[in-house]
């Protein structure tokens, strides 16, 4: 396949539009299950379900996945070696026709996109029908944050996301997403959905459950979703998906919006939970608008992609309002303790790092500075003292030795000053070597700290201490494998 630069821009794209070569690559054996095979029992339920036109959808899954990414505002223009198309329901989604090594492109780590399946980015329809952007918003099931970057995104600076990941393996991954993409406006919390449920009582106006499912939606892209799945598999997580929502039903205020989404087809984990959700909790089935061409299937409630009609992997969304109740909320006392700034002479220091230093509170302990949106300065005050926050809102600064030197997470906000630092701009190989923690040898690079960019994109800082430049990208991202 000819091979183009393209070039993309926010709002547009400047590129052909060429459809994707698809390859099989699975092949069922005469028992229907070897290996990666797609299981029998699956076929059989989807043939119940959906009668002939299952045959279409496993056929589908016999080939190879859609890759698809979605731009960051971080940046107007993008450059991929391959063609692309738009995603329809999402301005800034993109399919590729060929799947980069994204490991080796320094803007990917420095989350000026993220590669998210396509189909899931239809929530971007919803937010967009039904959700003011200066709400409240708890994405539940959160990691890896493919969701939480995309609400966190339409929110900007005036909503607030709290992203929740219940899995403690899984909520650094979700921090250092939601860090990279930059907005400031995410708390990253690691609580149960109980936890939430009784503890933010009405505080949320949307409700973000992307419920941990069969996988059915990821059978193309994942061998372990297929090797997994069975019919108890399926049974079992019906059943775990209600209880999540009835744990968490409590914390959507009344005429909330609460979005469910599974990567899976069957109705048992999709239509009948959302039936038994609108019946047993009381809530409404919403429509969301989508054209005829994007392929989208309604189900008796909810919507589906199905990857033989959709560009996508398999996906359903159901939106839905919470009936009305007396409003009783939880009630917010915003916690005693003093913000004491132990040296308050680093304060102008950190805010001349930011654009717009009045739009952010920013909280000192323990040597660490973090800066959080003034506009939700109470309530994410408070939220601190209820449930187990990994990180609020970004990173701003941290005491060494005498002085207060910036923390990572800023170098990746939107909102940094970049003139506040001297830039150095790298090579793709230099760029590589700083994101792998190597030792950098660059010539004229001024004493002191400074922040290295590629592309004009800020990746993160380092410090000439005169002999040597001392790299301080965060050891815990540093690319491993190459
Ligand atoms: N929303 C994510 C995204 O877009 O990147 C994907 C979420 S994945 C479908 C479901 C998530 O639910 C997983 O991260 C999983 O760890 C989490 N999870 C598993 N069991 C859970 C439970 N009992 N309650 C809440 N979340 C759970």
């Amino acid at each position: 396949m000819a091979q183009e630069n393209v070039l993309f821009r926010k709002n547009y794209c400047v590129c052909q539009k060429k459809a994707v070569l698809l390859q099989p690559i699975l092949k069922l054996d005469a028992n229907g299950k070897a290996g990666n095979m797609i299981p029998v029992d699956f076929i059989e339920s989807m043939h119940q379900q959906m009668g002939n036109e299952a045959a279409l959808l496993i056929k589908a899954l016999e080939t190879a996945p859609v890759t698809s990414i979605r731009l960051n505002s971080k940046l107007d223009v993008l450059t991929f070696d391959c063609d692309t198309d738009e995603v329809p329901w999402h301005i800034d989604g993109y399919y590729l026709s060929e799947r980069p090594q994204f490991t080796l492109d320094p803007l990917f780590h420095a989350g000026c996109y993220y590669v998210q399946e396509a189909s899931s980015m239809f929530i971007q329809q919803a937010l967009k029908q039904y959700l003011d952007p200066s709400s409240i918003v708890l994405d539940l099931c959160a990691a890896p944050g493919g969701k939480s970057t995309l609400i966190s995104e339409y929110l900007g600076s005036n909503g607030l996301l709290l992203s929740n990941e219940v899995v403690r393996q899984r909520v650094f991954i979700l921090s250092e997403n939601v860090q990279k993409w930059g907005n400031g406006n995410t708390v990253v919390t690691h609580n149960t959905p109980a936890e939430y449920g009784e503890r933010c009582k009405h505080l949320f106006d949307c409700l973000l459950v992307d419920a941990p499912c069969s996988g059915e939606g990821m059978f193309r892209k994942d061998e372990q979703a297929r090797n997994e799945w069975s019919l108890k598999a399926v049974k079992l997580c019906a059943e775990r998906q209600r209880a999540i929502l009835m744990d968490v039903w409590d914390a959507l205020k009344p005429g909330g919006l609460l979005l469910y989404s599974t990567c899976t087809f069957n109705e048992e984990e999709n239509e009948k939970n959302v039936e038994w959700l609108a019946e047993t909790l009381g809530a409404d089935v919403l429509p969301i608008d989508y054209e005829p061409e994007w392929g989208i299937v309604e189900g008796s409630v909810g919507y589906h992609f199905y990857p033989h009609k959709a560009k996508g992997e398999g996906f359903y969304l159901c939106a839905l309002r919470k009936h009305d109740e007396p409003l009783d909320p939880v009630k917010i006392k915003v916690p005693k303790k003093e913000n004491t700034m132990p040296h308050p002479e680093y304060l102008p220091v950190m805010r001349s790092w930011l654009q717009h230093p009045d739009d952010w509170a920013i909280r000192y302990s323990d040597r660490f500075a973090t800066a959080y949106p003034m506009k939700y300065k109470e309530i994410i005050e408070w939220l601190s003292t209820q449930l187990t926050c990994i990180s609020t809102g970004f990173g701003l600064g941290e005491e060494r030795g005498r002085g207060i030197a910036p923390q990572h997470s800023l170098s990746m906000l939107k909102d940094l000053r970049k003139e506040a630092f001297p830039n150095v701009a790298l090579t793709r190989e230099q760029a590589l070597a700083y994101l792998r923690t190597e030792a950098l040898n660059l010539p004229d690079v001024p004493i002191g700290l400074v922040l290295l960019t590629y592309e004009s994109v800020a990746l993160g800082f380092a410090k000439n201490v005169g002999n040597r430049l001392n790299n301080l990208y965060p050891n815990e991202w540093r690319i491993r494998h190459l």
